[in-house]
């Protein structure tokens, strides 16, 4: 048997899984980020995770492909990141020091990139070459397969769903600095942001009015029929439901994957997507399959594993 690695660093703790190559996992686990001194001791850290692993699983370097690597950043094909905020990198050569450190090859890739390449080899969109995958938590992260492959770009930016333009009329800053990113609204920060605003324009009752507000209270308000959750609900599928038919003109993608904690509110949010996406999609966009992602946070390793093969 072949394997290979599937590593996903994240700001407080690195998903490791050891897998075929045929996408069995055959093990995964978790060590600690250490983020201090620029998160000089992550890569060092992982090396030596991977290293013991095959030692106690006694499997030969030898029958392994690689190590494919996640980071939450952008990062292009040379595996090059610059000033990874989360891990406290500046520039780093990943991909080098990886492979150095292990002695094993690695490709590296960026967390939402990698994410849906997971969904598409093991997850909701298995068997798909054209799928989009957004992930919908604090921030809203995307990414974009074309062909089967990952749209990177010249910058290693592609597949930034959450900064697409929604609101040309926004004045209130989203994190990367411009107005009106779709991630003001469809993230579980945005669905927030969107209930404030809608409870204090009236008094109308809503029990949504008796405790402070989370994207998860508003699902469940839904669901329990509250008319003012509705109406929130409806502004954010117009929100993700647009920006997904722009990007559905773009991509053509035979599949939507929808992801990330804001999902697990269900069927029931893709109903208010859909609904919007059909509004706005062109006409050779309107089949569009719409599902929500399966893998939940093994995502990550998934994809990443999936890099090297
Ligand atoms: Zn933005």
């Amino acid at each position: 048997m072949r394997y290979c690695f599937g590593i996903d660093i994240g700001g407080t703790t690195v998903k490791i899984g050891l897998f075929s190559i045929s996408g069995e996992i055959i093990d995964k686990w978790e060590i600690k980020t250490h983020t201090e001194n620029q998160g000089e001791r992550i890569l060092p850290d992982i090396s030596e995770s991977i290293l013991n692993k095959l030692e106690e699983k006694k499997i030969l370097k030898s029958d392994v492909n690689g190590i494919g690597i996640g980071v939450p950043a952008p990062v292009k094909a040379d595996g090059i990141v610059k000033n990874t905020v989360n891990l406290g990198w500046k520039y780093k050569e990943v991909k080098r020091e990886m492979e150095e450190l292990s002695g094993l090859r690695t490709e590296v890739g960026n967390d939402a990139n990698v994410a849906a390449l997971g969904e598409m080899w093991l997850g909701a969109g298995k068997g798909q070459e054209n799928m989009i995958m957004v992930t919908l938590g604090t921030g809203v992260g995307g990414g974009i397969i074309v062909d089967g492959k990952p749209l990177v770009g010249a910058h290693g930016a592609g597949g930034e769903i959450g900064h697409l333009c929604m609101n040309y009329e926004e004045t209130e800053k989203c994190g990367c600095g411009n107005t009106g990113c779709l991630e003001q609204y469809a993230s579980a920060t945005g669905i927030v942001k969107l209930a404030e605003k809608r409870l204090k324009q009236d008094h109308v009752d809503s029990v949504l009015r008796e405790k402070s507000v989370s994207a998860k209270a508003v699902f469940d308000a839904l669901k329990a029929g509250d008319a003012v959750a509705a109406e929130i609900v409806e502004e954010f599928g117009r929100y993700l439901g647009h920006g997904l038919a722009n990007l559905a003109v773009v991509t053509d993608p035979s599949v939507i994957v929808i992801g990330g904690g804001v999902s697990n509110a269900g069927d029931i949010l893709l109903d208010y997507v859909k609904k919007y996406f059909q509004e706005k999609a062109f006409f050779a966009n309107k089949n569009t399959e719409f599902i929500l992602a399966t893998l939940g946070n093994s995502a990550g390793i998934c994809g990443a594993a999936k890099l090297i093969l």
